[in-house]
């Protein structure tokens, strides 16, 4: 280890220096690591789901969910603070199973009340993507009664294209159990154009890296114009996400976007919340 080394040789209080860092370091994963299995026991996850309008009608179109930790002493801490130690953990198979219940129970939850009808999109990682996600998926859809075809997973580019025929395959599946697929964050990661054909996609998320600087910056304008002109080429539903100013989303209304989610719309809202949007979306 070339920092140990280095420490090393500078002396021996260095040395314990170091060592002494590294060990808080490896025992503060630790116990994060365990007290996250111990809070998603203990029922400490929390979803907020985040609406997505239609660009066209302005009609609730559906909503993703986004997991939040609700931690008895840190107070709300949000994913990107903990997903990437689930992902590394192993944890993220627990954790991904009991969200994507939490969601179906809730919409399940909704279409009983007689609200309309919506979609709930559900984040896919890496990780869950192998041997036992569509089993998993199509056990929580049974149990919850939850309709596949209001389901919609989102995953990466990264995620598909580490082993792209087990990836084909694997959506097959999953389109066989009625939900829908989603491309998540496109443009961010590496991808293949030949296989945006081969995946057996309903949409593309535009990253929200591309949607900051609308419509100012001119290579951000080419690269949005040209993911929606691709998309529509290839029969795929468009979701801007990030919108956060009117003028990103009258820029994409006009680029014929069709789905749109950000800060300007909505944020991310707890259910109850989200109950009011449906109530707006009845017909009276
Ligand atoms: P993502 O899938 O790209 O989700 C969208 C993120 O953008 C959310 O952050 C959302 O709150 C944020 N966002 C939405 N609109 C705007 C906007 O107008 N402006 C800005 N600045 N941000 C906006 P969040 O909730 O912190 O989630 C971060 C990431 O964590 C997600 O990125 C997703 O990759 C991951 N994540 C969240 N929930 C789950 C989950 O249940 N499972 C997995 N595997 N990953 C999750
Ligand atoms: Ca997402
Ligand atoms: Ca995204
Ligand atoms: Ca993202």
């Amino acid at each position: 280890d070339a920092a140990l080394y280095h420490a090393k040789n500078q002396g021996r209080d260095q040395y314990q220096f170091f060592t002494h860092e590294m060990n808080v370091a490896v025992s503060e994963r630790l116990s994060m690591e365990n007290a996250l299995r111990q809070g998603i026991l203990r029922d400490e996850l929390k979803l907020a789901y985040q609406p997505q309008y239609c660009i066209e009608t302005g009609r609730l179109r559906g909503v993703e969910a986004l997991v939040r930790w609700q931690h008895p002493e840190k107070g709300l801490i949000g994913p990107d603070q903990f997903i990437p130690l689930a992902e590394e953990s192993g944890l993220i198979i627990a954790l991904g199973e009991w969200v994507l219940r939490e969601a179906c129970c809730q919409g399940q939850h909704w279409l009983k009340q007689g609200y309309p009808t919506i979609e709930i999109a559900v984040n896919v990682s890496a990780l869950q993507f192998r041997e036992g996600l569509v089993s998993m998926v199509s056990r929580v859809l049974t149990e919850t009664e939850f309709p596949p075809q209001n389901l919609v997973l989102e995953m990466t580019e990264s995620t598909l294209m580490s082993d792209a025929n087990w990836a084909i395959e694997t959506l097959d599946e999953l389109k066989a159990l009625g939900a829908w697929i989603s491309l998540d964050d496109f443009g961010t990661g590496y991808s293949s154009l030949a296989y945006l054909k081969r995946f057996p996609l309903d949409k593309l998320k535009i990253d929200r890296a591309f949607v900051r600087d609308l419509p100012d910056d001119a290579e951000d304008v080419a690269i949005t114009s040209a993911i929606i002109s691709l998309a529509r080429s290839l029969n795929l539903l468009t979701v801007a996400e990030g919108i956060e100013t009117p003028e990103q989303l009258a820029f994409l209304k006009q680029q014929g976007c069709q789905l749109a989610q950000g800060f300007l719309l909505d944020r991310p809202l707890w259910g109850q919340d989200v109950e009011q949007r449906l109530q707006q979306a009845m017909p009276d």
